[in-house]
């Protein structure tokens, strides 16, 4: 056999072998992104996976997935059967045994609330729901004057929630009063995506990103290139204004006013609430963007610092080395710390 036809069989044999690799899914495909989206914790949350074959993408994001719907059956306020729920149902006097995995939810949480000095608190459910923005049907006007009156008068600061850990580990919670209830509405998502990325990897994946609405951790990179996320301009829905390059291991959420809010004689009414007001907080900022490595850290972060404004925010913000933040304040004026990752585009419009 001459050199040339052994050099087309042994070319052919390889190129043969390639298909059929890429045909069973043995190697993955270059540039090839797997994504699914799915409606979850009353948002749309995505994956994305880089570099895996189909099949090897889509369990693991299957299972991802379906920790999420775990989660949102743990967690969730407004599902009557979650632990939450079962927790806000009992009598105040009655100490509750919950899960590890609430209860070390709840400790984080409540760390948070002291370091933030109770402008994080995990206790506002019941104003949660005087407010309305969690439901579907929103008042558009704000509650009655007496009943947040009374809200503020019951509600005590520090010891709202009660959690306390037995020698044997296992974790017991009681709430104050009948005007405290718990709401991990601003912990949940971020542990969901944390939680989502860890089934990843369990799964064999490397590169990935799962985002909930706009909030998200990426894993990886998108072979070359990092995973591109685009910032909204708080006052324009369909404008970006910032590109962030991510890669690695990091996770990236927003808080803001222009989320779930109504308009009224002018006044923005949103769903951060200040426990000091049980009013939509009111510091001057319209966004606040945190990055870090644990979404549920920075998810509970992002929503302290918007309730405790630029300064004392920034000051919160060094307790908790590693976390960078993007603040946008209602004129359009940014706060970076310095390295926050992100490409400005155009600076924010000025209202
Ligand atoms: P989003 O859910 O829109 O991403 P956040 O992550 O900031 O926004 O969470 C807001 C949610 O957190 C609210 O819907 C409410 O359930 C809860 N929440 C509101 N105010 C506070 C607060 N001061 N401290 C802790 N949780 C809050
Ligand atoms: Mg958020």
């Amino acid at each position: 056999m001459n050199r040339n036809r052994l050099s087309i069989i042994v070319t052919s044999g390889i190129a043969l072998f390639l298909a059929t690799a890429l045909w069973l899914d043995l190697i993955p495909r270059a540039h090839t992104v797997y994504s699914d989206t799915r409606l979850l914790m009353g948002t749309l949350v995505s994956i994305s996976v880089w570099g895996h074959p189909k099949g090897k993408a889509e369990t693991a994001m299957q299972k991802a997935f379906a920790e999420f719907a775990r989660l949102e059956e743990v967690l969730s306020w407004q599902r009557p059967t979650s632990e939450v729920s079962q927790v806000n149902q009992v009598s105040r006097e009655t100490w509750v045994s919950i899960s590890t995995e609430l209860g070390t939810l709840l400790q984080r949480g409540l760390l948070l609330g002291q370091r933030s000095e109770g402008a994080f608190s995990m206790a506002l459910q019941p104003l949660t729901q005087l407010w309305g923005f969690s439901s579907e049907h929103q008042d558009e006007k704000p509650p009655a004057k007496e009943k947040l009156d009374r809200w503020l008068r019951l509600y005590p600061t520090v010891d709202a929630i009660r959690l306390m850990q037995k020698e044997d580990k296992s974790f017991h919670v009681q709430l104050a009063n009948s005007a405290v209830g718990l709401d991990l509405g601003a912990l949940g998502k971020g542990y969901a995506i944390d939680q989502a990325i860890s089934v990843l990897r369990k799964e064999g994946i490397a590169n990935a990103i799962v985002d909930a609405g706009g909030d998200l951790r990426v894993i990886g990179s998108k072979g070359s290139n990092p995973w591109r996320i685009g910032l909204q301009n708080p006052r324009q829905k369909d404008q970006i204004i910032s590109m962030s390059q991510l890669r690695g291991d990091i996770a990236m959420m927003t808080s803001g006013d222009y989320e779930r809010f109504f308009l009224l004689e002018n006044i923005r009414y949103h769903h951060i609430l200040d426990p000091k007001t049980a009013e939509p907080a009111r510091t001057g900022l319209s966004s606040v963007s945190v990055q870090g490595k644990n979404a549920a850290e920075i998810n509970g972060l992002s929503t302290a610092i918007f309730v405790l404004g630029v300064e004392k925010g920034l000051r919160l913000l060094k307790q908790y080395p590693g976390s960078e933040a993007l603040l946008i304040s209602e004129k359009g004026e940014p706060t970076r710390t310095p390295a926050f990752i992100a490409d400005w585009l155009q600076e924010p419009i000025k209202q």
